[in-house]
């Protein structure tokens, strides 16, 4: 994106959809934002901080032709806007006409059409957002969930760079003081022991290993994940699939190898979108034949199989374990799946014994369900949910992208270089290098530390020269 890191631009673009609505707004961000709003529109006051007022929509290239809109117009002063710049905001009826007729005049009376997320990108330059919280912003307008909006809000209110906060300030201490021993050396500044260095690179670690582990379900609740249902054909994989969608999706009839081609569909779970694929029947048998739709089905379950992060595979409690099965086994061999024994309606006292027997030497999680009366779905929906997100509770502040994760990531192991550093006494000017890393790390969470930040704690805090 080719963006001008100009304030001496006035932005314009309409922020509102495409289409046609009950409302339509049109922004207008910078230096000259109130000039042209005011020949755009015709109000009857001047436009106030923070205040909203009616206004007749003009057409700026057509002034004598009277109105072509009402508004409301909202003005916002600089530094108090979302860009901090001046900001004029005119909600207009959501006609695609009186919009272009808006945002032309805009054009013609000195603005720019703005780039995709410039507004936020100005929030940024100013300071007034840092990078997680611009992340946020995108991820609160991309949410399919509830859950993902209430963790974008969350991170959009700074909660993750609050989290990162301690750390990262634990660690400019740690810099300063290093800095100062190395920088003030003749002032008598005591030069830092080797144990009291270890000690504060050990207290600096946990937190930001905890703020890692987050994105195990940082990452599931901003991405969803795909979830693949696998078995025999007529073991109940359509039943179970409308089961958790709720709603009659999947064509479900007694014969088998009718689901032939892949279904899906989107589910929220516990707030995590999940994509749902129900797969044609496995079966792979030698010798046998097939219909070529039904070997398209196959094949297809394959690729179904190959993409999915968790994999249900369906067996039917009234039949014992076949060839067939042992190879889907084989298939799913190391992967997070869950074994699911369906028709548990059929069978007194839940799966048979034989059955248990058998599938005892696989290492999965199994649980029994009957897609007909209901029977465990709800804690199948519940392992499904702990096994997505392994296990890890919601919480505020979670890293929700593969950049975020990559910037704590880098920050431990440059501490973790630090520590071994420290530890074989190398001088301090080389274990700055691995501080200096880890703290441009977690400066991509928090925004950006200065050398007058650390030049200001080295003097608030050691007084030099007095
Ligand atoms: P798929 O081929 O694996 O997708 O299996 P279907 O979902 O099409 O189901 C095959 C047949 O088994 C249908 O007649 C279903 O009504 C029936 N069925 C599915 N689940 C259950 C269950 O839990 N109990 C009983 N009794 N029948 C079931």
């Amino acid at each position: 994106m080719a963006m001008a890191n100009s304030v001496t631009e006035t932005i314009v673009a309409i922020s509102t959809p495409p289409g046609r609505g009950g409302i339509g707004i049109v922004r207008l961000s910078g230096p000259q934002a109130v000039p042209i709003a005011s020949k755009l529109i015709r109000a009857h006051r001047p436009l106030e901080h923070s205040r909203a007022q009616l206004a007749d929509v003009i057409d700026s290239e057509n002034v004598e032709s009277g109105r072509i809109d009402e508004a409301v117009v909202t003005f916002f002063a600089a530094p108090n806007s979302y860009t901090t710049d001046d900001l004029v905001e005119i909600a207009a009826h959501g006609s695609p006409v009186v919009l272009d007729v808006l945002v032309c005049g805009a054009l013609g009376l000195g603005a720019r059409l703005a780039e995709p997320g410039e507004f936020t990108q100005r929030a940024f330059m100013a300071g007034r957002l840092d990078l997680t919280q611009a992340e946020a912003v995108r991820d609160l307008i991309h949410a399919q969930t509830l859950t993902q909006a209430r963790s974008a809000a969350s991170q959009m209110g700074g909660a993750l760079s609050h989290r990162a906060a301690p750390a990262k300030q634990s660690l400019v201490e740690l810099i300063a003081l290093l800095e100062a021993g190395i920088d003030f050396a003749e002032d008598d500044v005591d030069v830092t022991p080797q144990a009291e260095i270890a000690r504060r690179l050990d207290e600096l670690t946990p937190p930001l290993t905890s703020l890692e582990a987050s994105f195990a379900r940082g990452r599931v609740v901003h991405d969803g994940l795909t979830l693949a249902i696998v078995g025999r054909p007529n073991v109940g994989k359509s039943s179970l699939f409308n089961r958790l969608v709720e709603r009659d999706r999947a064509i479900v009839t007694a014969s088998p190898g009718t689901t032939r081609d892949l279904v899906t569909e989107r589910i929220s779970l516990g707030g995590i979108p999940i994509e749902l694929v129900d797969t044609a029947g496995f079966r792979e048998g030698a010798g046998e034949v097939f219909e070529e739709a039904e070997q398209l089905g196959i094949l297809r379950s394959h690729e179904a199989l190959a993409d999915a992060a968790l994999v249900l595979v369906v067996l039917d409690a009234t039949q014992p374990i076949n060839d067939e099965e042992r190879r889907l086994f084989a298939a799913v061999e190391g992967r997070p799946a869950i074994l699911v024994l369906n028709k548990s309606d059929l069978v007194k006292n839940g799966a048979g014994p034989a059955h248990k027997l058998q599938f005892a030497q696989f290492s999965y999680s199994a649980l029994s369900t009957s897609a007909l009366t209901g029977e465990g779905i709800p804690e199948l929906r519940e392992k499904i949910l702990s096994l997505t997100t392994g296990g890890a509770a919601a919480e505020a502040g979670m890293l929700t992208n593969l950049r975020q994760h990559q910037a704590v990531a880098t920050a431990l192991s440059a501490l973790a270089d630090a520590a071994k550093a420290n530890a074989s006494g190398i001088p301090h000017e080389m274990i700055l290098l691995d501080l200096y890393r880890a703290l441009w790390a977690l400066d991509s969470l928090t925004g950006q530390t200065t050398p007058d930040d650390i030049l200001n704690l080295i003097f608030s805090t050691f007084c030099i020269g007095k």
